[in-house]
């Protein structure tokens, strides 16, 4: 086998062999393919695609340069969630222990944030004492004491797509559909779940900003997983405005500890709770009822005993950021959009997330939103507040919220004369942290659920 004759196949729009795949990526895991040579045939995918053999073999590649995890040992199903990532995405938090707490074990191996997204364990990393790395017995151990465990995915899983991920990160390549669904399939077969559900973001703060490439990756993976055993679903959510209230890595446990104890904002609770009834059932479990373990504290016990399990104190107070500078609503009307997008970054440079690997974030840094797309906000009122430890920061995350609201449009006038029964069918859960009377809710933007995809 010679790349240059790979990447040539690809190049000249010809299908790869799966000898030729299986050879790629076996020379490049072991170092024998060059980065620079890697990179092209990623290119040439991301320009020419893969059809559906070639993105399975492909993806099967991958999962055989490392280790497989068998769950079978467990005495209840497993169900995982994957998100593709988002602005203000903390569902896995008050997710898997809602999951265990009805009776499917949930080994969440998870990742760190890059980039404007926020990353699962350096939310949980506030919590003073918690611990991302636990070895394959440690990890066993809580999802069989806890029913959950969310931790750091070990160097073994898949390293060839590790090693990809890095090169197409610098080269322009993430953004091809069939590198998307490989990378993530791989890993989440790998790990070995029996069933999982997919998160796939669409809008401003996605990977995919529209609704068809987001169903052409959803279709994709949730074929992958029924190619490879596992009963996959897929929702497609909206990613143009962040979820919830806050960003940023312990605002996000505060606010997941809020819908824990059977509060917090409604778009978290209700992708939650959907999340939830799709993980139960493509795990086969029925009769559980998520929202009656939301309301009656089982999900709680669980999030207090994998938080335990694994290091941390769930009393502990969470880190706060040393400064705040508040951002007042220039008019009053409706707010028509905030966008998820300029929000991810102002958290990101503010602190919560990090440039390079190597970075460390700040605990207490992000973003807290005090209205929503629909909310009816008055002039001078807070509308978003900036947390940092470094207020030299400041100056370069207002510059990314510059263009980041509306306020007015065509929602303004109804809004504002229908002011009374929009306050009583308010679609937000209040927030401890909105002021009360800064906003009213007035109604939401488009659906958080767009569509669901099965095999
Ligand atoms: N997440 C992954 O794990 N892989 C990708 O290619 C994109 C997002």
């Amino acid at each position: 086998m010679d790349a240059v004759d790979v990447i040539r196949t690809k190049r000249d729009r010809r299908e790869l062999t799966d000898e030729q795949i299986g050879w790629v990526i076996r020379a490049y895991t072991a170092g024998a393919v060059a980065d620079e040579q890697m990179s092209a045939l990623a290119m040439a995918i991301l320009l020419n695609g893969m059809n559906r053999r070639e993105i399975n073999t492909w993806t099967d590649a991958m999962i055989g340069t490392g280790e497989r995890m068998d769950f079978a040992v467990l005495d209840r199903p497993t169900a995982d969630k994957h998100s593709t990532g988002g602005v203000g995405d903390k569902i896995t938090l008050p997710l898997a222990p809602l999951v265990a707490s009805c009776g499917a074990a949930v080994p969440q191996l998870s990742g760190r944030g890059l980039g404007h997204t926020g990353g699962t364990l350096d939310k949980l990393e506030s919590i003073p004492g918690w611990r991302a790395q636990l070895s394959n017995e440690e990890m066993f151990a809580v999802l069989r004491d806890v029913g959950a465990v969310v931790c750091a995915a070990g160097d073994g899983l898949a390293p060839a797509d590790k090693k990809l991920y890095a090169l197409r990160d610098v080269t322009g390549t993430v953004e091809s559909i069939p590198l998307i669904a490989s990378s993530i399939m791989s890993k989440k077969i790998a790990e070995g779940t029996g069933a999982l559900v997919l998160d796939v973001k669409v809008g401003s703060g996605a990977f995919m900003k529209d609704l068809e490439q987001a169903r052409t990756l959803a279709e994709m993976m949730v074929a992958l997983g029924a190619d490879h055993g596992v009963r996959t679903v897929a929702l497609l959510t909206d990613m143009d405005t962040p979820l919830g209230l806050t960003a940023g890595n312990a605002l996000e446990v505060r606010e997941s500890v809020e819908v824990l104890a059977g509060g917090g904002p409604a778009d978290v609770v209700e992708l939650t709770l959907a999340l939830a009834r799709e993980m139960l059932a493509a795990a086969g479990i029925a009769g559980a009822d998520p929202a009656k373990k939301l309301a009656d504290g089982s999900a709680m016990d669980a999030w207090r005993r994998m938080i335990r399990a694994q290091g941390g104190n769930p009393d502990a107070s969470l880190p706060t950021a040393r400064e705040q500078h508040i951002v007042t609503a220039p008019a009053s009307g409706v707010l028509t959009r905030l966008d998820a997008l300029a929000v991810g970054v102002a958290a990101w440079r503010l602190g919560a997330g990090r440039a390079r690997k190597e970075d460390p974030v700040q605990a207490g840094a992000g973003v807290e939103l005090h209205a929503k797309p629909g909310d009816r906000i008055m002039a001078g009122a807070p509308l978003l507040t900036l947390h940092t430890d470094t207020p030299e920061r400041f100056e370069a995350a207002l510059e990314a919220l510059s263009d980041a609201y509306d306020i007015g449009g065509a929602l303004a006038d109804a809004a504002l004369s229908d002011t009374a029964s929009s306050d009583a069918a308010s679609p937000n859960a209040p927030s401890p942290n909105a002021p009360s009377d800064a906003s009213a809710s007035v109604r939401s933007s488009r659906p958080l659920i767009l569509d669901r995809i099965t095999n």
